[in-house]
């Protein structure tokens, strides 16, 4: 049986907590490294509904992409949501980990998984190169078989993605043809200069803000924007992630079971139709 440092272990040669962002928090959140691991469960949000499946079904460890905490706290007391998720998780022996700007930068990480997921097919390059190593950085570019109209990729795109109350918002002429993709888990605001040098005809990724995406389509003849919800451009890497853990420790004789959350942990869970005002 393995033990949570054994698990750590292969997470960290996988997902390096030294290529984080500085002010990230990643690695282990709770659990005592010493404690056997059967099961393994995988998550975008370390929320209460994923710690009750954890609970449901027998899991001794939860991964998350997202940091519980992110800056200093003092207090773990059950007074906050964040407080009563670690109690639940320390009373029932449940460890939690998270692999996050270390996972967006891997080679694979999380945006091979959602070009994967969107229909990329061919090689996938970084569209933002580590500078230490050019094979990771953040976001990556690749190609559909053949050019689509951009509303036929976006369409194909929610297919492949999970299914999210707010679905898919795209910005750009819906018949253009488009072929050569760009793609980022999560918010990608910040890689929008370098989509714009990077020659691709769409820029798929999350929580672009009207300002950063309205002055991006009217300075430029540039790519198409498609804007997901932030859950779902994440949750295409936990199945990555998951079947790395237990083929790299079956490999070394070690049996852990692995699970990917199914349950839709966006904040955003319904939508209204606006009336048209003209
Ligand atoms: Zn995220």
């Amino acid at each position: 049986m393995p033990t949570l440092a054994d698990i750590v272990t292969e997470l960290e040669s996988r997902y390096d907590p030294r290529w984080a962002e500085s002010w990230d928090a990643v690695g282990l959140v709770c659990g005592d490294p010493s404690a056997e691991v059967r099961r393994v469960l995988f998550a975008v949000d370390p929320v209460a509904v994923v710690a009750e499946e954890a609970l449901d079904w027998g899991a001794d460890l939860v991964v998350t992409h997202h940091p519980l905490y992110l800056r200093g706290t003092t207090s773990v007391a059950a007074t906050t949501f964040k407080g009563r998720l670690v109690h639940t998780l320390i009373k029932n022996d449940i460890g939690l980990f998270t692999a996050h700007t270390n996972a967006d930068v891997a080679d694979p990480g999380v945006s091979d998984a959602l070009a994967r997921a969107v229909g990329l097919t061919g090689p996938l390059v970084p569209l933002s190169p580590a500078a230490d190593d050019p094979r990771r950085g953040l976001g990556r570019v690749g190609s559909l078989p053949a050019p689509v109209p951009l509303a036929e990729f976006a369409r194909q795109a929610a297919r492949g993605l999970p299914a999210t109350a707010g679905g898919l918002r795209v910005a750009g002429d819906p018949g253009r043809p488009v072929r050569r993709i760009a793609v980022s888990g999560g918010s990608g605001d910040s890689l929008l200069g370098t989509v714009r040098a990077a020659g691709v005809d769409v820029f798929l990724t999350a929580d672009l803000r009207h300002h950063p995406a309205s002055e991006f389509m009217e300075a430029s003849d540039g790519p198409a924007l498609i804007d997901a919800a932030h859950w779902a451009t994440e949750w295409p890497w936990l199945a990555d992630a998951a079947r790395h853990l237990a083929s790299a420790s079956a490999a070394k004789g070690i049996t852990v079971e692995t699970r990917v959350s199914e349950t839709v942990t966006d904040a955003w869970n319904t939508t209204a139709k606006c009336e048209d005002f003209t």
